[in-house]
């Protein structure tokens, strides 16, 4: 499926199926699959040597694949048939080091892919309007801000009219704060231009905020591929639970469907292992810090410690009677101060997984 052209780029969908890739004895890719829509921005999520730049490098064609395909718009551009060099195809890139040429001005850097002629200049401008720098050309890329410089290179990746952009941890060299301005101006240009994306990143706040759809990566595979409130509320396991947000972890046991009983009493659960009848079995309880409610209790029971405050909101730890340890989030007014006696119940259902073998011990992260 393509999207119509705006300002010149014609979004084309990226299919990554099979993909193997090894370095030495490192499988960075261990047969990933990956499908990305035509005109939407995607998130590729995972820890560090996941393989989320090697996925990237592959669609760019920097990478070969030792097998698997990468078809771009429906046609395949590596894989058993050949191996299509990165300048043919339609690709841009905005690397991590935003890498702006320091020696060429402004319009020169966003103009360097496109060819000489009296379209060029008027190319220019259109894409630094668009990047929200109109009459910028003329600087050095010195003289603007990290925050601008990373808009210039989206510029320079977007000029040629790429049916694909990749970004490479795009906002990883900003500060915190210009992060979150940032991602949301990337996000418009790139809604703008209405440009398939895909960026790299292992923040998951970073993803969830910014994509349209996540893919989680794990060892080399993409494990999970959903909208951001899809990875968040129904994980597909255990780790994706942990990795994509705090997860507390509890042990517990179904008793009817839909149900579960763990140390906060009998809690609503989804979960593909909730549809079974209640029977008694083992599984693993997660729960989002931010469904811990807290309220004062005057007779001793659980204890509250470890508050920790970040302005929006704060955390602590809460100590139950029988020695489990849970995160609760809340905001500031709602979450009573350090050492007080607490009682504790949990809004919302809950996630439950079936039991491994390794079932741990209650965590908190
Ligand atoms: P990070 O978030 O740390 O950048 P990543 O998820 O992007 O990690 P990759 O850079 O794709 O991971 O690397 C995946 C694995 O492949 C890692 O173990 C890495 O060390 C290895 N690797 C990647 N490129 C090469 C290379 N050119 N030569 C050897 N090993 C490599």
């Amino acid at each position: 499926m393509s999207e119509p052209a705006v300002h010149g780029v014609l979004a084309l969908g990226v299919e990554i199926a099979g993909a193997r890739k090894a370095f030495g004895s490192v499988a960075a890719l261990d047969g990933a699959d990956l499908s990305v829509e035509a005109g939407t921005l995607t998130a590729v999520l995972g820890p560090s040597g996941c393989g989320k730049t090697t996925l990237l490098r592959t669609v760019a064609g920097f990478e070969r694949l030792d097998e698997g395909t990468v078809s771009v718009g429906g046609r395949v551009v590596a894989g058993p048939g050949g191996h299509v060099p990165p300048e043919r195809r339609r690709v841009g890139i905005v690397p991590q080091e935003q890498a702006l040429f320091p020696h060429l001005s402004v319009a020169a850097n966003v103009g360097f892919g496109l060819p000489r002629g009296p379209e060029r200049a008027a190319r220019v401008e259109a894409m630094l309007e668009l990047a929200g720098l109109p009459g910028l050309g003329g600087r050095m890329p010195h003289e603007l801000s990290g925050g601008q410089q990373q808009r210039v290179a989206l510029a320079r990746a977007l000029a040629p009219a790429p049916s694909v952009v990749l970004l490479d941890e795009p906002f990883a060299n900003l500060d915190a704060a210009l992060r979150v301005t940032i991602r949301t101006e990337v996000r418009r240009i790139l809604r703008e231009a209405r440009a398939t994306a895909m960026f790299v990143t292992h923040d998951q706040e970073e993803a969830l905020s910014t994509a349209d759809t996540v893919a989680v990566m794990r060892a080399g595979r993409v494990v999970q591929v959903g909208s951001p409130d899809e990875i968040y509320r129904n994980p597909a396991d255990l780790w994706v639970a942990r990795f994509v947000g705090d997860a507390n972890v509890l042990p517990g046991e179904l008793v009817g469907e839909g149900k579960v009983s763990c140390a906060l009493g009998v809690l609503e659960c989804r979960g593909d292992v909730a549809a079974t009848p209640g029977n008694g079995q083992a599984v693993q309880v997660v729960i989002r810090p931010e469904q811990v409610r807290l309220a004062p209790s005057p007779v001793a029971g659980a204890v509250l410690h470890d508050r920790q405050y970040f302005g929006h909101d704060a955390l602590a730890r809460v100590t139950l009677p029988d020695g489990t340890d849970l995160v609760a989030r809340g905001t500031a007014a709602n979450l009573p101060p350090d050492r007080t006696h607490v009682s504790v119940g949990c809004d919302g259902e809950v996630i439950a997984f079936a039991a491994t073998a390794a079932t741990p011990a209650a965590t908190a992260t």
